[in-house]
């Protein structure tokens, strides 16, 4: 059995009671881990608020030195925790390690961040006194974490929240603690003082409803479903705490008439079925200018019919299963909702058959034409490999369907003339654009929503600034 880690010591749960977890691709118990209560989580909180003082007096090259030692240990141990992050998740191994990497990537970016934190001398009118603007730690962070990418967004979380000098506790997925309180317990073995960095398995109602309520948390950073993040910014401004959200998309990608074909069609195929299509930037609606639409399907097709199912642990494997059961019942409905409204399915839209599949969550990767905008997978977040295909007319009808969603997470344009490219940057309603480019979320830039895809950012020194409190002091002079 898995346990929880707090204030430096691996902890069963006061309730003595396990949650188990299991494979989505076969439905095998991979291992079970401690179903923490409101107590355990105040636990840990208690253990982080302890610890705080001291670690946010440390120097910033201490906090450095301890990520850059984190991110050796883990890398050391990096292909098992693939195959654990793939038993517990379902991804491809392949897709497991590069999601490691990025979160070493993430950490390493961060540790190098440590020394660059600036605050500020501001004249003031008076003649003899200036400002000074302070950069301070706030405290006790919430961390939580959904199961899509859990290493990942562990770490875009606890590492800008460590080198900023505050504690933390981390809440990871019901479904996918094991590699998370691997990772966790290495960066402290790193250096960490106890009670620095704390995680508590349970359920989101219980350990997270007790970060979100309790006074001694003072930030906390979500990223989960919109529906989830409404609760959670509600629960956390009756403690008046800071708030970042990362929530849902519904990525639109425009291709126009003088794209690069073959690159869009990567684009297109990577950024819909990566991960099975459980990425909040994956691309959820895709919009092709008339005049290319029948070759490029044409050929997105064949791309698409060659992506091998299958357990992610299997090394041919490109796509795995979906992640849980209901998960999977809520595509089949979206996709069931759009053939009702005159949608056609040009390949998939089923369960695959065959002793390998029955018992995983799998659906294979489909394509979707002719879906009206009423449909649920155009209005709602599709988290599964399923992917709707428009054609326009031209770029101004591509933009104003691109920005018909109440998400604004990322968009991309694929052309070949600069004045395009730049007026749907401009126009486009996300947080994120890519132009002839994958959605990728890059460790050195920004990361995050408008309207209900979210608030604040993570990544690039953006984020560093979301646990960072500036302080305005006045120094009278004469
Ligand atoms: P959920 O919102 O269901 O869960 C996210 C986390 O919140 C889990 O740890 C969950 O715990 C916890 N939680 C649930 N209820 C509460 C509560 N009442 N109080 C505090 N915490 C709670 O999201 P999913 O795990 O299903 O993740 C998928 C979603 O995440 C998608 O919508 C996706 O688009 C979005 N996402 C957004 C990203 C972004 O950067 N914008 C990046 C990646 C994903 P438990 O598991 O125990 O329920």
């Amino acid at each position: 059995m898995a346990k929880m880690f707090i204030a430096g010591e691996w902890m069963e749960s006061e309730s003595g009671q396990v949650t188990e977890i299991r494979n989505p691709a076969t439905g095998e118990l991979v291992d079970t881990v401690p179903k923490g209560t409101e107590k355990d989580a105040q636990k840990a909180i208690d253990a982080a608020a302890e610890a705080y003082p001291k670690w946010s007096e440390t120097s910033p090259e201490e906090r450095a030195k301890v990520l850059d030692k984190a991110v050796d240990l883990i890398n050391e141990k990096k292909q098992d925790l693939a195959v654990l992050l793939t038993k517990e998740q379902g991804k491809p191994v392949s897709e497991s390690v590069r999601e490691i990497d990025h979160f070493l990537h993430g950490m390493k970016f961060y540790a190098g961040l440590a020394t660059k934190v600036r605050g500020a001398q501001v004249p003031l009118p008076e003649k003899g006194v200036y400002g000074m603007v302070l950069k301070q730690s706030i405290g006790v962070c919430g961390a939580i974490v959904p199961w899509n990418f859990p290493i990942t967004l562990m770490g875009t979380k606890v590492g800008p929240a460590l080198i900023a000098g505050n504690t933390v506790v981390v809440k990871p997925a019901s479904t996918t603690p094991l590699t998370t309180l691997q990772c966790v317990e290495m960066i402290h073995r790193a250096g960490l003082p106890e009670g620095v960095l704390n995680i508590v398995t349970g359920p989101g109602s219980v350990v997270g409803e007790e970060l979100l309520r309790n006074p001694k948390v003072r930030r906390i950073a979500f990223t989960g479903e919109t529906k989830t993040g409404k609760h959670v910014m509600e629960i956390a401004s009756q403690g008046i705490k800071r708030v970042t959200l990362e929530l849902g998309g519904s990525d639109p990608m425009i291709v126009c008439d003088d794209a690069n074909m073959k690159r869009a069609l990567t684009g297109a195929s990577v950024g819909r079925f990566y991960n099975c299509g459980q990425a909040c930037l994956a691309i959820k609606r895709l919009y092709l200018f008339e005049s290319i639409a029948d070759e490029f399907i044409e050929q997105l097709k064949g791309k698409v019919q060659r992506l091998k199912l299958g357990n992610g642990l299997n090394e041919d494997t490109r796509v795995g299963p979906l992640h849980m059961e209901f998960q999977r019942k809520e595509v089949e409905e979206q996709v069931e909702d759009a053939k009702k409204k005159g949608a056609k399915v040009l390949i998939g839209g089923e369960r695959p058959t065959g002793d390998e599949f029955d018992k995983g969550f799998f659906y294979l990767p489909t394509l979707l034409t002719d879906v009206p905008d009423s449909g649920r997978i155009v209005q709602e977040e599709c988290f599964g490999p399923v992917l709707p295909i428009f054609r326009v007319k031209d770029l101004d009808e591509a933009i104003e369907k691109a920005n018909s969603s109440s998400y604004g997470l990322g968009a991309s344009i694929w052309t070949q003339n600069l004045a395009r490219a730049h007026q749907a940057a401009e126009r486009l309603q996300a947080g994120n654009v890519w132009i002839n480019s994958l959605h990728i979320g890059y460790d050195e830039l920004p990361f995050g929503g408008i309207k209900e895809s979210g608030i604040g950012r993570e990544h690039g020194p953006e984020a560093l600034e979301y646990y960072l409190e500036p302080k305005g002091v006045v120094v009278a002079t004469g």
